[in-house]
């Protein structure tokens, strides 16, 4: 029989709730730790990748996040000057295919929590950690929880515990959420407008917010990590004005957009932990490796890591079973942060040479079989095997 444990997992974020779901089902002892004042997500709309879905439904939270969230076959792009596609990828024409699943934070983190509620799982809000260290559990009032058998490290992109030091990206984004105007937009689909690689626009439709049922979506404006004091400067109108001359199609979102307060600013980071375990403590999800949004990943990555991780569990003992969950999970993080690596400049960078390779040589290319097939295969986050010998998602 399967040994059971006493885990403390710090942060209730994506990967550290569904963590806490499959460990409970386990029958392990889980106590998850935040440090928000009443359980809730920050941000905006994210695209769930179709493995990462199937997590979702392995701990129950799958029909309810797709009841609230849009489904989308297909991320379109065009260039703002020619007018030319330089990005379409679909999931599957069928619309009975695979889908990527966009949804706003708030509606993922309450189908995840109702998941969670519904198991004998202890959440502790308040609960900031600050440290942890042979088995126990500091927090930032001071007191101390445990001893713990295994701390899992879910605390994300700023976690304590985690010593991953991630290279900061040069550009970033400001997110904000709006209502899906009248417009002859799809609403089945990421549709993207570029110039060159310094300007990014992209519309996500992202379904509705908790107890709501207008359909919202996630606009994102791409800007270096350190222009956007600026931004905020050169006021609303000036932005506007710039973006709905770049693509028109974007004015009746922007035109939602009242106070700068609306967009956020996400700076981005990118780096791996080469091994995310150490005696009796365990990084998943961004504590564990970072990347810029732009295969959309980072969600999947961490929904990935937890299952894994609850498998490895389940199959090893100690730290034979951390070893385990980082050696099943190795390839597929390290492929897709050196893609990352790779795309990320073609769309978010000063470069003037990379986004004419993209266009000119790259979209071709990947419009001729077999690119259409392989651009699907990264997106949903099938490339390889998401969990090695830890068996299919
Ligand atoms: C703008 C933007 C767009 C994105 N779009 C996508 C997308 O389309 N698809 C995709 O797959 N990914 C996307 N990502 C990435 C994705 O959001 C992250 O990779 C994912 O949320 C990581 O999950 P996680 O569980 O590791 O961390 P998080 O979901 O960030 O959760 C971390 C949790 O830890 C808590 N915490 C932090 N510090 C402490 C502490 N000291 N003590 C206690 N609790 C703590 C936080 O309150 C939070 O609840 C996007 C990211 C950004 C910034």
């Amino acid at each position: 029989m399967t040994k059971r444990y006493k885990i403390a997992v710090a942060g209730a974020g994506i990967g550290g709730l569904t963590v806490a779901a499959l460990l409970a089902d386990k029958g392990h002892q889980v106590s998850v730790f935040d440090q928000f004042d009443q359980p809730q997500p920050v941000g905006s709309g994210l695209v769930i990748q179709p493995v990462g879905q199937a997590v979702l439904d392995r701990i129950g939270a799958g029909d309810a996040a797709r009841s609230k969230g849009n489904p989308i076959q297909r991320m379109l792009g065009h260039e703002a000057e020619r007018n030319r596609n330089v990005l379409n990828v679909w999931y599957d024409k069928r619309t009975d295919g695979r889908v990527g699943l966009a949804i706003h934070r708030a509606s993922l983190f309450e189908a995840i929590y109702t998941a969670v509620r519904a198991r004998d799982v202890s959440v502790s809000s308040r609960s900031r950690v600050v440290e942890a260290q042979a088995g126990r559990v500091k927090l930032a009032d001071g007191t101390t929880q445990g001893p713990f058998d295994l701390i899992i490290d879910s605390a994300g992109a700023s976690s304590p515990l985690s010593p991953l030091k991630s290279r900061p990206l040069p550009y970033g984004a400001i997110w904000g959420t709006v209502d899906w105007p009248d417009t002859p937009l799809p609403t089945n689909q990421l549709t993207q407008c570029y110039r060159r690689a310094d300007r990014m626009i992209g519309v996500l439709p992202i379904g509705s917010l908790p107890g709501e049922t207008i359909q919202k979506a996630a606009i994102f404006w791409s800007m270096p990590a350190q222009a956007h004091p600026d931004w905020r400067k050169a006021g609303l109108d000036a932005w506007k004005a710039q973006a709905t001359s770049l693509w028109p199609a974007f004015a009746p979102f922007a035109a939602q957009v009242q106070d700068p307060d609306q967009m956020t600013m996400a700076r981005y980071s990118h780096g791996t932990l080469r091994k995310p375990w150490s005696s009796g403590l365990v990084h998943i999800g961004d504590a564990a490796h970072r990347a810029s949004p732009q295969l959309g990943q980072g969600a999947n990555m961490a929904l990935l890591d937890a299952l894994a991780l609850a498998r490895a569990l389940d199959c090893a003992e100690g730290e034979a079973a951390l070893a385990l969950y980082a050696r099943s999970r190795r390839w597929h993080v390290l492929t897709y942060q050196a893609m990352s690596a790779a795309f990320t400049p073609q769309y978010q960078s000063d470069s003037r040479w990379l986004p004419v390779l993209r266009d000119r040589l790259l979209y071709p290319v990947s419009q001729i079989p077999p690119g259409p097939k392989a651009l699907t295969a990264i997106v949903c986050g099938t490339m390889l095997p998401p969990l090695g010998r830890l068996g299919r998602v």
